[in-house]
C-alpha cells in the first residue's frame, strides 16, 4: 500500500517508527508536512499539492497532528477522506477529541465514569461552582494546557478560590475536578486500536507531585489492566469514533474514571515500558481495514 503519514517533522520518534513498520512490511511510506500541503476545494476532483506538484493517491492515511495546528491539519486530512483515502482516524474524530469539553460530555452521556468535573469561564458565583463538584481539594485544569502544565492541586477552599480567580483574569477556560486522592498520582495510559487495547502502562509521579506525566518527571511501567478498564477505555475510544487513541484513566474507589481521550497517542514512552512494537499493531490494523471511501466524509465534509 501507499501510506502518508500527516506529521510536521519525520524524525520524531512515533513518525519514525510507522515508517519503519509500514516498510518493514513492505509499503511505502511517506511524510507529509500538513502546513505545507496546500488545496482546492472542488467537488468533482479534489487535490492535495505539495512544492508545486499534485500528490500521488494513497491508499492510506495516518494522522499525527499536533494539537496547535488542529484545525489546519483536520482540513488537510479532510481532503485526503474526500479523495477517498483511508484515514486511520477521522477528521471528525480528532477535532471532536480535541475538544475537552464536548469529549467530556459525549462520554458522560455513555454511561462512562468521569471524575465530578464543572467547566466555567467566568463564574459569578465561584463558591456555588466549588460546591457543585464537591467541595475542596480539587483539582483545575486550564482547557489549553497539556503535559501537566496549567493542571492545579488546589487543598483548601481558599486555594481553589485564589486560583479560579486568577485563571479568571487571564481569560481562559478551565475545569474544576474533583481530586481521586486514591489515585495516588497514578495515571493509567491505555492504547486502544480497533476495539482492543494493545498496550497498557502505568505513570506514577515523582513524590511529592500528583501529576504522573512524563515531562513532569513521572515514571512509566507496564500494568495489567482490569476487565473494567480494558472495557471502559475500548467504549471511550469508541465514543469518540476514534480506532486508534490514548485513553487516560484514573483508579478511584468507585472503578476507572477516564480523564482524556487523545487521537494522536505518542508511541515513545508506551513502547519503551511495555516492549509492544506498537507500530506494526497500527499498520496491521490498516492493513485489515484500510478501503477507499470508507469515512463518513465521503467528499460531502
Ligand atoms: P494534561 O492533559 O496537561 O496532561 P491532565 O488532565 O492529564 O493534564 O492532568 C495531568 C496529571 O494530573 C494526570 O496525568 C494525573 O496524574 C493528574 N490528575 C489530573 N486530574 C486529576 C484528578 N481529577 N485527580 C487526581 N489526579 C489528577
Amino acid at each position: 500500500m501507499r501510506i502518508a503519514i500527516i506529521s510536521r517533522n519525520k524524525n520524531l520518534y512515533s513518525t519514525r517508527r510507522l515508517i519503519e513498520a509500514g516498510e518493514a512490511k513492505g509499503h511505502e511510506m511517506h511524510v507529509l508536512d500538513p502546513l505545507r500541503c496546500y488545496m482546492n476545494i472542488n467537488a468533482k476532483e479534489p487535490e492535495i499539492h505539495m512544492r508545486g506538484k499534485e500528490l500521488p493517491q494513497f491508499d492510506a492515511v495516518i494522522p499525527r497532528i499536533g494539537a496547535s495546528i488542529t484545525f489546519y491539519g483536520a482540513a488537510v486530512l479532510r481532503q485526503f477522506e474526500m479523495m477517498g483515502t483511508y484515514p486511520l482516524n477521522e477528521s471528525v474524530a480528532i477535532s471532536r477529541s480535541r475538544d475537552k469539553l464536548r469529549s467530556l460530555q459525549l462520554l458522560s452521556r455513555k454511561g462512562i465514569g468521569l471524575p465530578v468535573t464543572g467547566f466555567a469561564s467566568k463564574p459569578n458565583d465561584i463558591p456555588d461552582l466549588i460546591d457543585m463538584v464537591g467541595g475542596a481539594p480539587l483539582v483545575i485544569k486550564l482547557l489549553e494546557g497539556t503535559q501537566g502544565i496549567g493542571v492545579v492541586l488546589a487543598e483548601t477552599r481558599k486555594a481553589a478560590e485564589s486560583v479560579i480567580e486568577a485563571f479568571m483574569g487571564l481569560n481562559a477556560h478551565f475545569m474544576v475536578q474533583e481530586y481521586i486522592k486514591e489515585a495516588g498520582g497514578a495515571d493509567l495510559r491505555c492504547f486502544v486500536i480497533g476495539d482492543k487495547v494493545i498496550a497498557a502502562m502505568k505513570r506514577q509521579a515523582k513524590p511529592g507531585e500528583f501529576r504522573s506525566n512524563l515531562h513532569r518527571g513521572g515514571s512509566a511501567t507496564l500494568v495489567k489492566l482490569s476487565p473494567a478498564e480494558r472495557a471502559t477505555a475500548v467504549k471511550a475510544a469508541k465514543t469518540m469514533g476514534l480506532n486508534v487513541a490514548g485513553v487516560d484513566l484514573l483508579r478511584s474507589n468507585h472503578g476507572p474514571l477516564v480523564m482524556e481521550v487523545n487521537s494522536s497517542p505518542g508511541l515513545e514512552g508506551i513502547e519503551m515500558a511495555t516492549d509492544k512494537d506498537v507500530a506494526a499493531q497500527i499498520i496491521s490494523f490498516i492493513e485489515k481495514t484500510a478501503k477507499a471511501h470508507k469515512t463518513r466524509t465521503k467528499g460531502h465534509g
